[in-house]
């Protein structure tokens, strides 16, 4: 019977983890339509994808809408080369993303390049195909729902997961109405922003989420009890040992984040004699944005969220300086994984000759330097880290989200290491009743309908 619905999706993903994110789609319409569509189309940072970041699973010629859930390497990276190969349609994402996203793209082609010319390889994409891709944007407001198509129709939602964030409403009205949400990276709130509840309408829907499973297997309590002490606890113990301090952070969000923690330990009368700087390009656009009017929604405490005795970090030579120089100094720089960027200068000095402390903020990939270091914390007392600014909501708060929805159709987790989207899997059957939770990854596609999801599909990528 569910099966005779003439309306329905057949979804793809390329990624079969983490990073890489891309989701197809292939909605197959009542009068025989068919229209292809994207959600976001991002790079692969783990080692072992490598080779996918220059491989797409559907002509880029083909596909008839791109759609962005955020501005992380991991969902937009690959953009240019989707234009290269062919792509010409809209780009549709949120007014935020749409300020950050040029700024992210060409700073993605420099480390593209630089990669390339180490590999001896070509490079992937041109400058070109990052200006043509910039002119493809199209911007839409929160909760202003637009059509990609007569039949189709699309509304982004607030997610705190970061600035210009979405999780992602895709309808199609039709014979038989189908409704998808893509959760994207997801966070229920953020430091610079408010998160507005989703709208009942939305939340009465017959729905099938895509769920993204970073944190799948943990509570936030079992997250929070990982680490030992707080930063503000790792940073006045440092003070309080005079030492110097370095804070790896990610470019987007997170340096902006510690920035204004550290205002808020100067507030308590602390790091009085402490020279603060932020060192990476791109996390300096970034900072200057936010503080720019020109990005929407934040809070108002956070127009001002800089501390006092701060400084931009702008050359090589007054990088130099500052670590010949002998005050006390707050070093908050990029990259968060220490793989990239100026924290690869820092790090061996601060290490090898400083009295100091280098402090991680955030995630740290299998494989970079970062997490060499990570994992060097237990036994080496100058190396810190904190699990407290995560962007991702861990699994009881992805059920909370979950179970907002009054009716859930079938469920697909993806973004997730394996084992970690089996353990969500387990979770969310124990603790909901939705009836068809799947994976979704390279070698499982899923077809969806309006009863929700109807056959596994074998794919021939
Ligand atoms: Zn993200
Ligand atoms: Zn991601």
């Amino acid at each position: 019977m569910t099966t005779k619905c003439r309306t329905f999706i057949d979804v793809f993903s390329q990624h079969s983890e983490v990073t890489g994110s891309s989701i197809l789609l292939i909605i197959k319409l009542s009068n025989g339509d068919i229209v292809k569509g994207m959600i976001d189309c991002g790079t692969f940072q783990e080692m072992e994808y490598q080779d996918e970041n220059t491989k797409f699973i559907i002509e880029p010629k083909q596909v008839d809408f791109l759609c962005l859930t955020h501005d992380h390497i991991d969902h937009m990276g690959r953009i240019p080369l989707l234009v290269n190969r062919g792509y010409k349609k809209k780009i549709y994402c949120t007014n935020n993303t749409a300020v950050l996203l040029p700024y992210t793209l060409h700073d993605n082609f420099k480390i593209m390049k630089d990669r390339c010319k180490r590999k001896n390889q070509k490079c992937w994409y041109s400058i070109e195909d990052v200006t043509n891709a910039e002119k493809l944007v199209d911007k839409k407001s929160y909760y202003e729902t637009f059509e990609v198509h007569p039949k189709i129709k699309i509304t982004f939602l607030e997610n705190g997961h970061l600035l210009g964030a979405a999780m992602i409403l895709l309808q199609i009205e039709d014979e038989e109405n189908i409704n998808l949400l893509f959760t994207g990276d997801y966070n229920n709130q953020n430091v610079f922003f408010d998160v507005n509840p989703i709208p009942q309408w939305i939340k009465d829907l017959p729905i099938t989420i895509f769920a993204e499973s970073t944190y799948g297997d943990r509570t936030t309590e079992e997250v929070l009890s990982e680490m030992d002490k707080t930063f503000k606890e790792n940073i006045l113990e440092a003070v309080s040992e005079n030492k110097n301090i370095l804070i790896p952070s990610f470019a987007l969000g997170r340096s902006q984040e510690v920035l204004y923690h550290i205002k808020e330990i100067q507030s308590q009368k602390k790091l009085e004699d402490y020279k603060i700087y932020l060192d990476g390009s791109l996390a300096i656009v970034y900072t200057e944005l936010l503080r720019s009017g020109m990005v929407e929604n934040l809070k108002y405490e956070m127009q001002d969220f800089l501390p006092k005795n701060f400084s931009y970090v702008v050359n090589g030579r007054m990088r130099e300086d500052i670590i010949n120089s002998r005050g006390h100094k707050i070093i908050v720089t990029t990259s968060g994984m220490a793989q990239y960027g100026p924290a690869k200068v820092y790090i061996p000095e601060f290490l090898s000759r400083m009295n100091a402390i280098i402090h991680f903020t955030g995630y740290c990939a299998e494989g970079t330097y970062g997490r060499k270091l990570k994992d060097e914390s237990e036994y080496n007392e100058n190396i810190k880290f904190t699990t407290e600014f995560s962007a991702h909501a861990k699994k009881d708060t992805l059920l909370s989200l979950i179970k907002e929805f009054s009716d859930v159709k079938g469920l697909l987790i993806n973004h997730g290491n394996k084992e970690v989207k089996n353990k969500f899997k387990t979770y969310l059957k124990e603790k909901t009743s939705i009836k068809e939770i799947n994976i979704l990854e390279k070698k499982l596609g899923y077809r969806i309908n309006a009863y929700g999801i109807i056959k596994e599909l074998n794919t021939i990528f």
